[in-house]
Formats: C-alpha cells, structure tokens, sequence
C-alpha cells in the first residue's frame, strides 16, 4: 500500500476494473417501470466512458423494461443516461438510478 503500482497488462487492468465496479454493485435496482426489485444485473463496461465509475443493467422479467443504475460525475452520467435513452429509441426511455442506491 502507499506505493504506486506498476502498469500491468490490460488483462489485469480490465479485470480491475471489474472488481472495482463490482464493488459499487447495488443490492438490487428498482425498475423504474413497475417498480419491481430486480436483484439481476449485468456490469456495462465503462473503460470507454470517461467520469463513468461503474453501471449497471438490470432487464425486469415481468415488463421488459431496462432500468440502469450509472455511477460517476455527474454530468458524464447525464451524458450516458442521454446515450442510452438514444439508443433505445426513445419509446422505451433508459430509467434513472434509484435515490436509495445513489452514492
Ligand atoms: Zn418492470
């Protein structure tokens, strides 16, 4: 601890990268359709998305509405959250994080 450490391969970085967003894992999303618990969720990878520290993508099973839940700035969120709402066309719309799971 205390010293830097040395570049290792991108493999290592990458899996670091999980192990930290799996850190900042939310217990569970809210479907921000149905409200329904949704404890399923998959890691987006965020290496390409800079001020992004972790997202998530929890599908809810009883509407079919994906809910995601994106920590970091602020802004980048925003940034992300109008991406994803593009990407779904706009019809569906991407949900926000809940309150509760907010950092
Ligand atoms: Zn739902």
């Amino acid at each position: 601890m205390g010293q830097a450490r040395q570049r290792g391969s991108l493999e290592q970085r990458q899996q670091a990268a999980v192990d930290r967003q799996l850190a900042l894992r939310p217990k569970f999303i809210t479907c921000n359709h149905c409200q329904a618990t949704l404890t399923e969720m998959a890691a987006v990878d965020v290496s390409a998305l800079p001020g992004i520290t972790a997202a998530f993508e929890a599908s809810c099973t009883a509407c079919g509405h994906d809910t995601y839940a994106i920590k970091g700035e602020p802004e980048a969120v925003a940034r992300l959250h109008a991406l994803i709402e593009q990407a779904a066309g706009g019809s569906s719309g991407a949900g926000v994080v809940p309150a509760a799971n907010k950092g």
